[in-house]
Order: structure tokens, then sequence, then C-alpha cells
């Protein structure tokens, strides 16, 4: 193929042309116009995989919530490394979480909630049966 030949098809399928020489990739040709298409489209993907970077950068920063009482709305604060709570106040709540059958009255519904100690401790005295309090730490 003449150097004519190469720069016309080059033009024609505005793609790039890898020459080879024994067999082995040697020369890229494409016309200025793929070139710019070309350069574009890797600032796209280099700017793209910046913003990722950010993001898996973020994701191990700290991030801070916070947990509140249903019951009186008592909030602390947790934070997070990741997904995991790197500080232990939020261990003094309970989060209670159940899924009720049609036939309940909470039919087919999850129903979710948290309670600070002091609230825990108040329902808990409540009971007419005392609940099961067992050490799982040893
Ligand atoms: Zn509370």
């Amino acid at each position: 193929m003449s150097a004519a030949e190469v720069t016309s098809l080059a033009k024609s399928i505005s793609e790039p042309i890898t020459l080879t020489k024994n067999g082995y990739a040697d020369l890229v040709v494409m016309s200025v116009e793929t070139y710019k298409k070309q350069t574009a489209k890797d600032q796209l993907h280099n700017t793209l995989l910046e913003r990722e970077l950010d993001l898996q950068a973020n994701s191990i920063t700290y991030e801070l919530s916070e947990i509140i009482c249903n019951k009186y709305g008592k909030k602390t604060e947790v934070i997070y490394e990741g997904n995991h709570p790197v500080n232990l106040d939020y261990q003094s709540y309970a989060n209670f979480s159940e899924e009720f059958g049609y036939a309940s009255c909470f039919d087919g519904c999850k129903v979710s909630f948290d309670l600070c100690e002091d609230c825990f401790q108040v329902l808990l005295k409540t009971f007419v049966h005392p609940a099961k309090i067992e050490e799982f730490m040893s």
C-alpha cells in the first residue's frame, strides 16, 4: 500500500490504522480529525478516571453520621471509616428491626427504630416478664 493510499484510507475510515512490520505493530496513522477526536476521548477518559480515584479516596476518609433515639430524640455522632464505625458511642444504642407478616396489624411491613440506653432501660422495666439478659463478652 502506498503512502497516498494509506492517507486516503485514514481519512475515509476516521479510525487509527496500525501499520505492521514483520508482523508487529510499527506505526499508527490517522487523520488530523481522528487524532483530535481521539485526544478529546482520552481527555474525557482521564477526567472520569480522576473523579473515580477521588471517590475512592473519599471512601477512606472519615464520615460523620448520627444515631437518634426514636423515643426522645437523643443524638450521638458516629464516625465512620469507610463502612466501619470507629467510635464506640453508638454501641450504647439498641437497634430494633422486625418484619411483620400480612396477618399482623403491620401487614407485611418492616418496622425499625433505635433506642438510647436510657430509653431501653425504661422499656425493659415495663415488661411483666423480665427480658433475658446474658453476658456475651468474656
Ligand atoms: Zn432515648
